[in-house]
């Protein structure tokens, strides 16, 4: 079978959702900041049990302040990745403060999809550091498959994050 699907890669801008996106479809970290203007996406193909997959990765690309600009984006996505980076500075911190938001707004336009998690730029903070009770608020929240620590830069729990969207997507549409 065949299975097309579209995922949507939001969060405050700067925590790395373009480099992830980049990381995991070409396997290349990208050292410079270039903020584009506009949504792009990232075609990707994938396989599991000899089924076909092609995702349509969807980057915000620099649009992540404009509202009306959002909820066309959102339209039709079959997943959504939550990005916020553990920087400790004001924009990590501001960034996890916001997950909630854009999980609320990710809500309003697809009740239904399943949510995760990624927390980026590992690779910048001790492990011990990372603090879990901060994701509580999310926990009990439906269809919301928790939370996944990633590095953009070194790779690290890059695949196993995506790997974990795109399985459960997988999951729910095969069964339909
Ligand atoms: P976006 O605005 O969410 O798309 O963020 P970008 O992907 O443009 O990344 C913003 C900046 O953070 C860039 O300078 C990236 O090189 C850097 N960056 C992204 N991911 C990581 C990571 O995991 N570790 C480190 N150290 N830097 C990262
Ligand atoms: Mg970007």
């Amino acid at each position: 079978m065949r299975f097309v699907f579209k995922i949507t890669i939001i969060g405050n801008g700067g925590v790395g959702k373009t480099t992830l996106i980049k990381k995991y479809t070409q396997g290349e970290f990208q050292e410079e900041y270039i903020s584009t203007i506009g949504a792009q996406f990232s075609i990707f193909e994938y396989k599991i049990n000899g089924d076909d997959i092609k995702l349509f990765l969807w980057d915000l690309a620099g649009q992540e302040d404009f509202q009306v600009f959002r909820s066309s984006f959102y339209k039709d996505s079959k997943a959504a990745i939550i990005v916020y980076s553990l920087e400790r500075n004001d924009m990590g911190v501001e960034s996890l403060k916001n997950v909630m938001k854009w999980y609320d707004e990710m809500r309003q336009q697809c009740e239904d999809i399943p949510i995760i998690v990624f927390a980026n730029k590992t690779d910048l903070v001790e492990d011990t550091e990372i603090d879990e009770s901060s994701y509580k608020e999310l926990s009990a929240k439906e269809n919301y498959l928790g939370v996944y620590k990633t590095s953009a830069k070194t790779g690290n729990g890059v695949s196993d994050a995506f790997k974990a969207i795109i399985e459960k997507l997988y999951t729910i549409h095969k069964e339909i």
